[in-house]
């Protein structure tokens, strides 16, 4: 395996990241035959209050800007990750993101944990997830278009089940015309997936892996990964899809944060630094690899204790400053933002005075 090209993906805040920069690599044909594994990503973080981490870090919060595009993609796999009441020391990229976009919204989301609404891009997203993670369930050989596209509805129906608000993506839709092209755009992802990978000449050691991991500084780190490929060599291989388009080289750092973060958990617990993170984006046809190193993965190390740092010192403080950008027009909370107007709820958690 080796690492090549250049990035691309939907876009996202992209985080500065302090290690050498991302030499990521995007072809159009996305390399087979290395291990085994897929899975969904999941996602989020719990603001943390408590103290530790390492000192100095403000800094890294405001870097990452961007989060534009990657809303609607956002919520791809968010779905099942738990969150916990209260402030707890543990982050997961989806929240490390939302903090860095606007910790306006992380407060939202994680603090007062306000509803939003259902998209339809983002149910797709995991859908059709849920679809590449089921599609390794029949023999290599057997992993077809037409096979993968008879779990579109299923799946659909399945999450349906588990989530009945989903219904209201389609309420209006008498006649099911607007569902029927939903799940033919579904479709559509699938086939692209098999112009991108050869699901026949993988055999992922994982798919949908929840990995967690505790830090020294106690910070833990969580999240899901799609699907975790492991080469005869042992060399591991962390594949995540995404549904949306890939970002122009400016927006590139965020999901290549994203994969870092997994890497660095992954390393914490295999002992091992992933060869390779590949990012195949659904949306566009692209295939994006980064070869990373112990450095950086320090580096993100570095960064995710400062970015827990700020989300302490707001929680404590309760000063959750809007920020915003592209990304407002897909927040669910304009309404309570002061950037648009609004009045944020009363803080929910006690403020430290002298803060
Ligand atoms: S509208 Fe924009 S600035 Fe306000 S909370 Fe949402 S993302 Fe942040």
């Amino acid at each position: 395996m080796s690492s090549t090209s250049e990035a691309a993906g939907d876009a996202e805040c992209g985080p500065v990241l302090p290690g050498p920069r991302a030499e990521a690599g995007r072809t159009g044909v996305g390399p087979t035959g290395v291990g085994r594994t897929e899975a969904a990503d999941g996602v989020e973080a719990v603001g943390a209050a408590a103290a530790a981490g390492t000192a100095g870090a403000v800094a890294a919060a405001p870097e990452a800007a961007g989060a534009e595009a990657a809303a609607p993609d956002t919520a791809d796999a968010e779905a099942a990750a738990p969150e916990t009441a209260a402030p707890t020391p543990s982050l997961s990229p989806s929240r490390a993101a939302d903090f860095m976009t606007c910790p306006l919204l992380y407060r939202f989301r994680v603090i007062d944990k306000l509803p939003e609404k259902p998209s339809p891009a983002a149910t797709r997203g995991t859908v059709v997830h849920a679809v590449l993670e089921r599609l390794f369930d029949a023999p290599a050989g057997e992993r077809t278009p037409v096979r993968a596209k008879a779990l579109v509805r299923p799946e659909w129906e399945k999450l349906l089940a588990k989530r009945p608000e989903l219904v209201e993506l389609f309420g209006a839709d008498e006649g099911g015309a607007d569902l029927a092209r939903w799940l033919v755009g579904a479709e559509q992802l699938v086939d692209r997936y098999f112009t991108l990978e050869d699901p026949n000449r993988l055999e992922p050691a994982e798919r949908e892996l929840y990995v967690e991991t505790v830090l020294d500084s106690g910070l833990k780190l969580r999240g899901y990964v799609d699907r975790l490929d492991v080469a005869p060599s042992g060399d591991l291989r962390v594949v995540d899809y995404k549904t949306g388009k890939a970002p122009s080289q400016r927006f590139e750092s965020q999901p290549l944060f994203q994969m870092k973060f997994y890497a660095l958990v992954l390393w914490r617990l295999r002992g091992l630094v992933p060869r390779r993170l590949q990012l195949v984006y659904l949306g566009s046809g692209d295939v994006v690899t980064y070869d990373p190193d112990e450095s950086d993965l320090l580096a993100v190390e570095r960064k995710l204790l400062a970015l827990w740092q700020a989300i302490s010192r707001a929680t404590e403080n309760g000063e959750w400053r809007p920020k915003p950008s592209r990304l407002c027009d897909w927040c669910d909370h304009r309404e309570l933002c002061p950037e648009f107007g609004g009045t944020p709820p009363p803080y929910p958690l006690p403020v430290a005075t002298g803060s």
